[in-house]
């Protein structure tokens, strides 16, 4: 039998692939969408953004009903936690969105094949189902989507059941005693907030000075000072050196300023990166070119690689490990084959850390603008000053807006507070817009709401906060 022709072959689907498929069906392209997996969704949905966040809400609702019903006056005796229903809870809003994904393929009349995909050139794909029946399958395009993979470290080789990573992470079925975290990445923040608030001690294991290496230092130092406050231990310059799992237990050697000491905990996660996930692809045979150092594959502006109609996107490739930078470059990708202008503006790419309160950012930190050398102003504005947050009793956290000293342009925008994964989307608006600090300043926002400490930051560039003492 003839194998089938595709004018694009889409390899994993995840929030690359499908959103690429769905883009490509849009524009009239044939698509087939393979995926191994018996779910769509890849990492995101299945194992990453969504179920940690559905725990991260759950455990969120648990820690309010134990700590703070009480100041709004709502009595509610004595708590207890099921974690096997908060589990399934989970597990549902996980099914809904891959079922989700599944008909939205359909709907736009995406194919979908399952089984493991390899390259037998560029034109050419190899299907291999689960029972084993293999077919060939042709694309005029190819598009590579298959993501990454937790790194595994020498000397805490993961068990799946004492020494975990975020997929085992994400569905223990009790809650440990104690937890151990190497990693103070934000999976390993996010993972140790869930754990924490229900009722784990969790310790954070982190190689260097800082956590979260990447934020604003400012808004790093004020992370770092509320999650200890609410309980996280957090061991900085402090090295793994090996981790020994018992039958319960899992003994671990630690290393800071050439002391050695050690610590033992239920579980330990570790949470230390993710590696593009190429293995299985046959891409040396034909010829892809891969950073020798990262695994990433190297791709033009236009997401080609080397070898002639295969792409590649995501995970897969340099730059931020995040869903939403996985689909804006797989519709660029596709609006490149199909002759349009796809286009991704990565110094707009946003970043959230879904801890209580929640970080995000955008743009340059104030680091990265000293380094530049560029001229700039700083206004920030606590939340304690909104009225929206104090009826909320949300107290902690600021927003810090940085713009350019001569031209008022705005740099970039660190936010660590309630709903800053919600409130960054004005401030990536305001990059991709080249506004100013003015312009956020004389914009009206609602009132009362969080985002007037946005208003407030961005008027205190220029020292006219209205309510900065
Ligand atoms: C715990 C955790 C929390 C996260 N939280 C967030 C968050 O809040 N926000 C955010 O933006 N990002 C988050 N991420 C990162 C996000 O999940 C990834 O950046 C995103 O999923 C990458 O998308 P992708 O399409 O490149 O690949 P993936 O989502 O990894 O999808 C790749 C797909 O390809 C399939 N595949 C692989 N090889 C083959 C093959 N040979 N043949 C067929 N199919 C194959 C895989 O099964 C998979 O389904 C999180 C990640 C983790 C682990």
């Amino acid at each position: 039998m003839a194998a089938e022709t595709y004018d694009l072959v889409i390899i994993g689907s995840g929030p690359g692939g499908y959103v690429a498929a769905v883009r490509a069906a849009q524009l009239g392209l044939k698509t087939v969408c393979i995926e191994k997996s018996p779910r769509l969704g890849g990492v995101c949905l299945n194992v990453g953004c969504i179920p940690s966040k559905a725990l991260l809400d759950s455990s969120e609702y648990y820690h309010l009903a134990q700590d703070h019903f009480a100041e709004h006056g709502i009595k509610t005796g004595r708590l207890s936690l099921d974690l096997a229903k908060l589990m399934q809870r989970k597990d549902k809003v996980v099914s809904d969105l891959t079922d989700s994904v599944r008909n939205l393929l359909k709907g736009n009349k995406v194919e979908i094949i399952h089984g493991q995909a390899s390259l037998l050139g560029n034109q050419q794909v190899k299907v291999v189902a689960d029972e084993g029946k293999s077919s060939t399958i042709l694309g005029k395009s190819i598009l590579l989507a298959t993501g990454s993979h937790p790194l595994e470290v020498p000397g805490m080789s993961f068990d799946g059941e004492r020494i975990v990573s975020s997929t085992e992470a994400l569905n223990f079925d009790t809650v440990p005693k104690q937890l151990g975290i190497v990693g103070g990445g934000y999976i390993g923040l996010e993972l140790g907030s869930v754990w924490m608030r229900l009722g784990a001690k969790v310790t954070v294991i982190e190689m260097l000075p800082k956590i979260a290496t990447t934020l604003d230092g400012q808004v790093g130092r004020a992370l770092d000072r509320i999650l200890k406050k609410q309980g996280l231990e957090v061991l900085l310059n402090t090295r793994v050196v090996e981790a020994k799992p018992t039958a319960k237990k899992v003994k671990v050697s630690l290393e800071k300023d050439g002391q050695q000491t050690s610590k033992t905990f239920d579980r330990l996660l570790v949470a230390v990166g993710r590696k593009p996930l190429t293995q299985g692809l046959n891409l040396e045979e034909v010829g892809i070119e891969i950073d020798a150092k990262s695994g990433h594959i190297i791709v033009g502006p236009n997401y080609e690689t080397n070898v002639k109609g295969v792409f590649a996107i995501g995970d897969l490739t340099y730059g931020p490990m995040l869903a939403h930078k996985a689909s804006a470059e797989g519709i660029a990708a596709v609006e490149g084959i199909a002759g349009l202008a796809g286009e991704v503006n990565y110094d707009t790419i946003p970043s959230v850390i879904y801890t209580w309160p929640e970080v995000a950012s955008v743009g340059l930190t104030e680091e990265a603008v000293k380094e530049k050398g560029v001229p700039y102003c700083v206004g920030s504005y606590p939340f304690s000053g909104t009225g929206r947050a104090r009826c909320m009793g949300e107290k902690e956290g600021f927003v810090k807006l940085i713009a350019h000293g001569k031209t008022d342009r705005i740099l970039g925008v660190h936010i660590i507070g309630p709903r800053a994964a919600d409130m960054i989307a004005e401030c990536v608006l305001a990059l991709e817009f080249g506004a100013s600090s003015e312009d956020i300043a004389r914009t009206v926002h609602g009132h009362p709401t969080f985002a007037e400490a946005l208003q407030e930051a961005a008027m205190a560039v220029r020292k006219c906060s209205i309510y900065a003492s």
